[in-house]
């Protein structure tokens, strides 16, 4: 028998690379499609749920300043980057009949909603799966730690962080057989060994609002849905 789900409310955090699916450029639509019906299965079960994407599988600020760009102006084409990617997960959630509002935290009127927390708390109440755009709306940050900051401000649960494999090991085991999977860590291990997992700054946020961070293989299917039970393999942080 399957268990309840063990949260309320979430975050789902994204890399915008989760979505390129085989590609080395932009959105897959069919991955994007795929991940949708992922977080629908959550919404299903009464989770309320809250998302987070990247914006990195179209431009990162970091790349921009290595090419000689000023790095707050390439942090603000990043942060639209997240926009773009936000649109595309809203379509394919609401192709799924998931009811879905995007909210900027740079105002974009003509395209979404800007960021008001009691007006997105609201729209979770409802139902509604909320995707916050445009990171936390300054450079010099990561959608890491937007995240991290959304999920406090929404008393969320648990932050779920999707990534390439299924929870947080010593090493990168597509590189590495070897790699020890961590079941459980503190955010104090995850700062000290510096695992690749989450910036540092997002990790501090978390565990100054006592957020677990969940992480768990994005590219497995139904694998949010029963990390949410509490079934399959994932890494806890607390
Ligand atoms: N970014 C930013 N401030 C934020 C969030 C994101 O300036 O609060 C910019 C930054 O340039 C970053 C880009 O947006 O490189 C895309 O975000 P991120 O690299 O976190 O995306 P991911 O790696 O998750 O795809």
């Amino acid at each position: 028998m399957s268990h309840p789900p063990n949260y309320k409310r979430v975050m789902l955090k994204v890399s915008g690379e989760a979505l390129m699916g085989e590609r080395d450029y932009g959105l897959d639509t069919g991955t994007v499609r795929r991940i949708a019906e992922d977080v629908k299965g959550v919404v299903d079960l009464g989770v309320e749920v809250c998302l987070v994407i990247g914006g990195g599988n179209i431009f990162r600020g970091i790349a921009g300043a290595a090419a000689g760009m000023d790095r707050a102006q390439a942090d603000y084409m990043g942060m639209l980057a997240t926009v773009m990617n936000a649109l595309g997960m809203q379509s394919a959630l609401e192709k799924l009949g998931v009811p879905t509002r995007v909210q900027s935290a740079i105002a974009m009127q003509s395209v979404c909603e800007p960021y008001i927390r009691r007006r997105a708390i609201r729209h979770m109440e409802k139902g509604r799966v909320v995707i916050f755009a445009a990171g936390t709306g300054n450079p010099f940050f990561t959608t890491d730690t937007a995240a991290a900051l959304r999920a406090a401000e929404m008393q969320c649960d648990a932050l779920f962080k999707g990534t390439q494999v299924d929870g947080v090991y010593s090493a990168d085991p597509r590189k590495n057989p070897q790699a020890e999977r961590y079941v459980t860590l503190t955010y104090l291990d995850m700062l000290a060994r510096d695992l690749a997992v989450m910036d540092a700054a997002a990790i501090s946020l978390c565990r100054e609002n006592r957020l677990p961070i969940i992480v768990f293989n994005i590219h497995e299917q139904g694998a949010f849905t029963a990390v949410m039970r509490g079934e399959g393999k994932f890494t806890t942080v607390v």
